[in-house]
Protein backbone atom coordinates (compact mmCIF):
# COMPACT_ATOMS: atom_id res chain seq x y z
CA UNK A 1 0.00 0.00 0.00
CA UNK A 2 1.23 3.40 -0.71
CA UNK A 3 0.38 6.67 1.22
CA UNK A 4 -0.16 10.42 0.14
CA UNK A 5 0.04 12.58 3.42
CA UNK A 6 -0.13 15.98 3.54
CA UNK A 7 -1.18 18.21 6.13
CA UNK A 8 -2.04 22.19 5.98
CA UNK A 9 -0.18 22.86 9.15
CA UNK A 10 3.16 22.79 6.67
CA UNK A 11 5.93 20.44 6.18
CA UNK A 12 7.39 20.05 9.40
CA UNK A 13 4.64 20.22 11.91
CA UNK A 14 5.17 17.46 14.41
CA UNK A 15 1.52 16.41 13.45
CA UNK A 16 2.38 15.28 9.81
CA UNK A 17 5.58 13.70 10.97
CA UNK A 18 3.87 11.70 13.99
CA UNK A 19 1.41 10.28 11.44
CA UNK A 20 4.18 9.20 9.14
CA UNK A 21 5.97 7.43 11.89
CA UNK A 22 2.66 5.10 12.30
CA UNK A 23 1.59 5.12 8.75
CA UNK A 24 4.80 3.94 7.69
CA UNK A 25 4.39 0.66 9.96
CA UNK A 26 1.41 -0.58 7.41
CA UNK A 27 2.30 0.90 4.47
CA UNK A 28 4.98 2.89 2.11
CA UNK A 29 4.47 6.80 2.69
CA UNK A 30 5.27 9.56 0.21
CA UNK A 31 4.91 13.54 2.13
CA UNK A 32 3.53 16.31 -0.42
CA UNK A 33 3.08 19.41 1.77
CA UNK A 34 2.99 22.86 2.24
CA UNK A 35 6.29 24.42 2.81
CA UNK A 36 4.63 26.54 5.51
CA UNK A 37 1.55 26.65 7.53
CA UNK A 38 -1.77 27.50 5.10
CA UNK A 39 -4.34 26.12 7.78
CA UNK A 40 -7.86 27.56 6.78
CA UNK A 41 -7.04 27.92 3.24
CA UNK A 42 -9.81 25.57 2.52
CA UNK A 43 -9.89 24.35 -0.64
CA UNK A 44 -8.04 26.86 -2.58
CA UNK A 45 -5.66 25.83 -5.41
CA UNK A 46 -3.05 28.14 -7.18
CA UNK A 47 -3.79 28.75 -10.81
CA UNK A 48 -2.33 32.21 -11.41
CA UNK A 49 1.31 31.49 -10.87
CA UNK A 50 3.71 28.44 -11.56
CA UNK A 51 3.98 26.29 -8.94
CA UNK A 52 7.83 24.99 -7.33
CA UNK A 53 8.45 21.59 -5.41
CA UNK A 54 11.77 20.82 -3.72
CA UNK A 55 12.28 17.00 -2.99
CA UNK A 56 13.46 17.80 1.14
CA UNK A 57 14.94 16.12 4.08
CA UNK A 58 12.37 14.15 5.80
CA UNK A 59 12.10 14.52 9.60
CA UNK A 60 11.66 10.26 9.36
CA UNK A 61 14.33 8.67 7.47
CA UNK A 62 14.17 7.22 4.18
CA UNK A 63 10.29 8.80 3.78
CA UNK A 64 10.65 10.42 -0.23
CA UNK A 65 9.64 13.95 1.03
CA UNK A 66 8.47 16.80 -1.19
CA UNK A 67 7.84 20.50 0.20
CA UNK A 68 5.72 22.75 -2.23
CA UNK A 69 5.06 26.18 -2.57
CA UNK A 70 1.34 26.27 -2.27
CA UNK A 71 -1.32 25.03 -0.66
CA UNK A 72 -2.62 21.79 0.35
CA UNK A 73 -4.86 21.14 -2.63
CA UNK A 74 -2.10 22.01 -4.47
CA UNK A 75 -0.08 19.47 -3.01
CA UNK A 76 -2.40 16.39 -3.07
CA UNK A 77 -3.12 17.19 -6.86
CA UNK A 78 0.33 17.96 -7.56
CA UNK A 79 1.42 14.75 -5.10
CA UNK A 80 -1.50 13.11 -7.42
CA UNK A 81 -0.30 13.98 -10.78
CA UNK A 82 3.08 14.11 -10.94
CA UNK A 83 5.30 13.29 -7.46
CA UNK A 84 4.10 10.56 -5.98
CA UNK A 85 3.60 8.96 -9.38
CA UNK A 86 0.35 6.83 -10.45
CA UNK A 87 0.70 4.19 -7.32
CA UNK A 88 -1.09 6.25 -4.65
CA UNK A 89 -4.00 4.10 -2.56
CA UNK A 90 -4.95 6.60 -0.01
CA UNK A 91 -4.61 10.19 0.59
CA UNK A 92 -4.25 11.23 4.45
CA UNK A 93 -4.33 14.52 5.44
CA UNK A 94 -3.31 15.49 8.97
CA UNK A 95 -2.95 15.63 12.02
CA UNK A 96 -3.78 18.90 11.84
CA UNK A 97 -3.57 20.38 15.32
CA UNK A 98 -7.08 22.02 15.55
CA UNK A 99 -10.15 20.26 15.12
CA UNK A 100 -12.08 20.25 11.96
CA UNK A 101 -15.54 20.33 13.38
CA UNK A 102 -19.35 21.94 12.17
CA UNK A 103 -19.37 23.83 9.20
CA UNK A 104 -15.34 24.60 9.55
CA UNK A 105 -15.04 21.92 7.16
CA UNK A 106 -15.37 24.04 4.25
CA UNK A 107 -12.65 26.58 5.60
CA UNK A 108 -10.48 23.70 6.78
CA UNK A 109 -6.94 23.24 4.37
CA UNK A 110 -6.91 20.19 6.32
CA UNK A 111 -9.88 18.76 4.65
CA UNK A 112 -9.49 20.71 1.61
CA UNK A 113 -6.43 18.73 0.79
CA UNK A 114 -8.35 15.35 1.54
CA UNK A 115 -11.23 16.60 -0.37
CA UNK A 116 -8.76 16.32 -3.87
CA UNK A 117 -8.08 13.00 -3.04
CA UNK A 118 -11.59 12.44 -3.05
CA UNK A 119 -12.37 14.19 -6.30
CA UNK A 120 -9.34 12.47 -8.10
CA UNK A 121 -11.32 9.28 -7.10
CA UNK A 122 -8.70 8.47 -4.43
CA UNK A 123 -9.93 7.23 -0.99
CA UNK A 124 -9.16 10.23 1.39
CA UNK A 125 -8.99 10.79 5.30
CA UNK A 126 -8.33 14.00 7.58
CA UNK A 127 -7.35 13.57 10.62
CA UNK A 128 -7.42 15.97 13.13
CA UNK A 129 -6.66 17.01 17.31
CA UNK A 130 -7.90 19.91 19.52
CA UNK A 131 -4.79 22.53 19.35
CA UNK A 132 -3.11 22.29 22.32
CA UNK A 133 -2.82 17.77 22.33
CA UNK A 134 0.51 17.33 21.23
CA UNK A 135 0.43 14.54 23.90
CA UNK A 136 -2.22 12.95 22.03
CA UNK A 137 -1.24 12.86 18.35
CA UNK A 138 0.04 9.93 18.70
CA UNK A 139 -3.28 7.99 19.17
CA UNK A 140 -4.53 9.95 16.55
CA UNK A 141 -1.84 8.06 14.14
CA UNK A 142 -2.59 4.80 15.38
CA UNK A 143 -6.39 5.18 14.45
CA UNK A 144 -4.94 6.58 11.29
CA UNK A 145 -2.97 3.58 10.71
CA UNK A 146 -5.92 1.47 11.80
CA UNK A 147 -7.69 2.85 9.08
CA UNK A 148 -5.72 2.84 6.62
CA UNK A 149 -5.37 -1.03 6.78
CA UNK A 150 -8.72 -1.53 7.03
CA UNK A 151 -9.13 0.95 3.80
CA UNK A 152 -6.62 -1.75 2.34
CA UNK A 153 -8.54 -4.82 2.90
CA UNK A 154 -12.15 -3.21 2.34
CA UNK A 155 -11.85 0.03 0.35
CA UNK A 156 -13.96 2.57 0.87
CA UNK A 157 -17.31 3.72 -0.92
CA UNK A 158 -16.14 5.84 -3.98
CA UNK A 159 -18.94 8.51 -3.14
CA UNK A 160 -17.49 9.74 0.38
CA UNK A 161 -14.23 10.76 2.27
CA UNK A 162 -13.77 10.49 5.86
CA UNK A 163 -13.39 13.62 8.51
CA UNK A 164 -11.74 12.01 11.38
CA UNK A 165 -11.32 14.16 14.27
CA UNK A 166 -10.16 12.80 18.40
CA UNK A 167 -10.89 14.59 21.57
CA UNK A 168 -8.27 16.27 23.92
CA UNK A 169 -8.32 12.84 26.24
CA UNK A 170 -5.96 9.77 26.85
CA UNK A 171 -7.09 6.58 24.72
CA UNK A 172 -8.88 5.30 28.36
CA UNK A 173 -10.86 8.53 28.63
CA UNK A 174 -12.18 8.20 25.26
CA UNK A 175 -15.73 6.86 25.24
CA UNK A 176 -15.91 5.18 21.68
CA UNK A 177 -16.32 5.97 18.21
CA UNK A 178 -19.31 7.71 17.11
CA UNK A 179 -19.91 7.98 13.40
CA UNK A 180 -21.47 11.45 12.80
CA UNK A 181 -22.45 14.53 10.30
CA UNK A 182 -21.20 18.15 10.55
CA UNK A 183 -23.20 20.11 13.28
CA UNK A 184 -24.35 23.35 11.10
CA UNK A 185 -22.36 25.35 13.37
CA UNK A 186 -19.07 27.84 12.44
CA UNK A 187 -17.39 29.05 15.66
CA UNK A 188 -15.39 31.37 13.47
CA UNK A 189 -18.06 34.16 14.34
CA UNK A 190 -16.56 37.02 15.92
CA UNK A 191 -14.57 40.03 14.95
CA UNK A 192 -12.48 42.08 17.59
CA UNK A 193 -10.47 45.13 16.72
CA UNK A 194 -8.59 47.11 18.46
CA UNK A 195 -5.49 49.64 17.62
CA UNK A 196 -1.86 49.11 17.06
CA UNK A 197 -0.51 52.25 17.10
CA UNK A 198 -3.24 54.81 14.85
CA UNK A 199 -4.02 51.48 12.62
CA UNK A 200 -7.12 50.02 13.34
CA UNK A 201 -6.99 46.21 12.69
CA UNK A 202 -9.46 43.60 12.84
CA UNK A 203 -9.41 40.10 14.18
CA UNK A 204 -11.48 36.85 13.06
CA UNK A 205 -11.71 35.42 16.54
CA UNK A 206 -13.08 31.50 17.25
CA UNK A 207 -15.74 31.59 19.87
CA UNK A 208 -17.19 29.09 22.43
CA UNK A 209 -19.44 26.58 20.58
CA UNK A 210 -23.13 26.17 20.90
CA UNK A 211 -23.94 23.41 23.50
CA UNK A 212 -26.99 22.17 22.40
CA UNK A 213 -26.07 20.17 19.51
CA UNK A 214 -27.72 17.36 18.09
CA UNK A 215 -26.91 13.98 19.22
CA UNK A 216 -25.84 12.90 15.76
CA UNK A 217 -23.20 15.96 15.34
CA UNK A 218 -19.28 15.58 15.15
CA UNK A 219 -19.23 18.64 17.72
CA UNK A 220 -21.24 16.52 20.21
CA UNK A 221 -19.69 13.85 19.71
CA UNK A 222 -16.32 15.08 20.76
CA UNK A 223 -17.76 17.03 23.80
CA UNK A 224 -18.94 13.97 24.88
CA UNK A 225 -15.89 12.75 24.84
CA UNK A 226 -15.97 10.73 21.49
CA UNK A 227 -13.66 10.11 18.03
CA UNK A 228 -16.08 11.73 15.48
CA UNK A 229 -15.73 10.06 12.18
CA UNK A 230 -17.77 12.12 9.74
CA UNK A 231 -18.59 10.80 6.03
CA UNK A 232 -18.25 13.85 3.71
CA UNK A 233 -19.71 13.65 0.05
CA UNK A 234 -19.81 15.59 -2.57
CA UNK A 235 -23.82 15.42 -3.26
CA UNK A 236 -24.20 18.62 -5.54
CA UNK A 237 -25.14 16.49 -9.07
CA UNK A 238 -27.20 13.53 -7.82
CA UNK A 239 -29.95 15.41 -4.79
CA UNK A 240 -31.74 18.38 -5.61
CA UNK A 241 -31.17 21.28 -3.77
CA UNK A 242 -33.59 22.97 -1.72
CA UNK A 243 -35.99 25.17 -3.44
CA UNK A 244 -35.54 28.95 -3.92
CA UNK A 245 -38.71 31.12 -3.30
CA UNK A 246 -40.44 31.79 -5.75
CA UNK A 247 -40.74 35.51 -5.20
CA UNK A 248 -36.87 36.17 -5.73
CA UNK A 249 -36.83 34.60 -9.33
CA UNK A 250 -40.27 34.34 -10.96
CA UNK A 251 -40.50 37.41 -12.59
CA UNK A 252 -36.72 38.32 -12.05
CA UNK A 253 -36.32 38.43 -16.32
CA UNK A 254 -38.94 40.39 -17.03
CA UNK A 255 -37.72 42.70 -14.06
CA UNK A 256 -34.32 42.60 -15.45
CA UNK A 257 -35.47 43.90 -19.04
CA UNK A 258 -37.17 47.11 -17.94
CA UNK A 259 -34.78 47.64 -15.53
CA UNK A 260 -31.98 47.34 -18.44
CA UNK A 261 -34.32 49.84 -20.91
MN1 LIG B 1 -3.95 23.49 10.36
Amino acid sequence: MRILVTNDDGIFAEGLWTLVRELRNVAQVVVVAPDRERSAIGTAVTLHRTLRAHRVKPVVPEVETYSVEGTPADSVILGLGKLAGDKVDLVVSGINQGSNLGDDVLISGTVGAALQGYLHGFPALAISVPPVDSLYLKNAAKLAALLAKKIESNGLPTNIFLNVNLPGLPLTKIEGIKITRPASKSHINTVEEGYRGRYKYYWLVRQERNKDMDEETDIRAIEQGNISITPLYNNLPNKPSPPIPDNLCSDLFQELQQYIK
